[in-house]
């Protein structure tokens, strides 16, 4: 076991060893791995070091701050103390003023062995960046030179991600995501409002075990939180396929816990795995609370994916019930049904080609067989000729 590293930190907070096995257990489910991985993430923690991490936060609620302090599994505690050695966070600061912006300077020489770079909010560039400031500095300015140094950056919420709701249409902050911060490609994007902690716990844990970044999609979302549709992991997917929908809020079916797509619900457009880790102690998510998803880990989604509890509307005016589930499902039936076309298709010419083999065979043997009944006309002609050279010479 090595002395400065996670598990020495957790055994040294009094954690026990059931304890730190339960929290591997749970990476491993937050990573989609089976159980069977919990050990040997567990035996992985016990040699990585504990890396700092710098969590800036610009404009924003703080909501995945609380998120992540209110989150059980791990807990803030496990994930803040004994996984990582969070060295910077305002809100979860002692001191204040000039104090509070000292871990700030000189990082490179303050952390020779690297850290990991945590943004939370969006950063404004409006009035030069006066909007959001820490220390008296524009709020982007401070993320660039943190992020660009880090080992690894994390967006943490939909507002670190795109901009989220500060840069909604009617913004007046200029205020964007990482995008604003960063012009690499070195970083994971957690959007989210908030993002689920138990993601987050999980990208760090993978970082220490594997010691790569996750495999994301284009948009830096790492596949194995936002790579399947929230539709298709949800409890109230079979009163979808049934039919069975709650129309008004507070009625029958709303009640028999029948699927909120009528109500606005988004689970149809949206990848996120929230369905499976939930949030608050792994209780519930909106769809079990009775509300529907409102999309907030799809891109720009307070201006895409708004009202929040009406429907999307269809892209084509004449199919009102259109979702992109549809469309999808359309598609794959489409290629399916190109694809039997064309096997019935090579099937017709197969038994075309079979049956005119067949008959130029068939006509083939008939001259043939033609051929060897007939008897040569040439013999008869040449008798007729000898005959008459008979006749000319006056042998009978
Ligand atoms: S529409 Fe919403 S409530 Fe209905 S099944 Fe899909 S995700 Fe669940």
């Amino acid at each position: 076991m090595r002395e400065d590293g996670v598990y020495a930190a957790m055994v040294r907070r009094g954690m026990t060893r059931r304890t730190f096995l339960r929290f591997s257990a749970a990476m491993a489910a937050a990573l989609s791995l089976p159980a069977a991985y919990g050990p040997r993430i567990a035996k992985a923690l016990e040699a990585a070091p504990r890396v700092p991490v710098i969590w800036i936060r610009g404009q924003a609620c703080g909501g995945n701050t609380e998120a992540l302090l209110r989150a059980a599994n791990p807990t803030a505690a496990n994930l803040l103390l004994e996984v990582l050695s969070l060295d910077y966070h305002e809100e979860l600061l002692a001191v204040a003023g000039a104090d509070a912006a000292s871990p700030l300077a000189g990082l490179a020489s303050r952390y020779p062995n690297g850290y990991y770079a945590v943004l939370e909010g969006s950063f404004p560039t409006g009035a030069a960046g006066a909007y959001c400031l820490i220390g008296g500095r524009p709020a982007v300015d401070v993320a660039r030179e943190v992020a660009t140094g880090a080992l690894l950056t994390l967006a943490v919420g939909s507002c670190a991600v795109d901009g989220g709701a500060p840069a909604a249409p009617g913004g007046i902050t200029e205020a964007g995501g990482i995008g604003k911060v960063l012009t690499g490609g070195n970083f994971i994007a957690l959007p989210g409002c908030p993002a689920n902690p138990s993601n987050l716990a999980a990208v760090i844990v993978h970082q220490l075990v594997a010691k790569e970044t996750m495999p994301t999609d284009l948009a830096h979302r790492p596949l194995a939180f936002y790579g399947n549709l929230i539709h298709n992991q949800c409890e109230r997917r079979p009163h979808f396929e049934f039919g069975e929908f709650a129309l008004e809020w507070g009625d029958q079916g709303a009640q028999r816990g029948w699927c909120l797509y009528k109500l606005g619900c988004k689970g149809p457009e949206t990848m996120a795995n929230c369905p499976d880790v939930r949030y608050g102690e792994k209780i519930s998510w909106n769809v079990s609370s009775g509300v529907g998803c409102i999309g907030c880990h799809s891109p720009s989604f307070w201006g895409a994916m708004g009202p929040a509890y009406r429907r999307l509307p269809s892209p084509l005016p004449f199919l009102p019930n259109l979702t992109t589930d549809l469309v999808g499902g359309a598609m794959v039936a489409g290629i399916g049904g190109v694809a039997v076309a064309h096997g019935v298709g090579m099937t017709i010419r197969f038994k075309r080609y079979k049956a005119q083999d067949r008959r130029a065979k068939a006509k083939a043997a008939a001259e043939a067989a033609s051929a060897t009944e007939t008897p040569p006309t040439a013999e008869p002609e040449a008798a007729a000729g000898t005959e008459t050279a008979a006749a000319g010479t006056g042998e009978r």
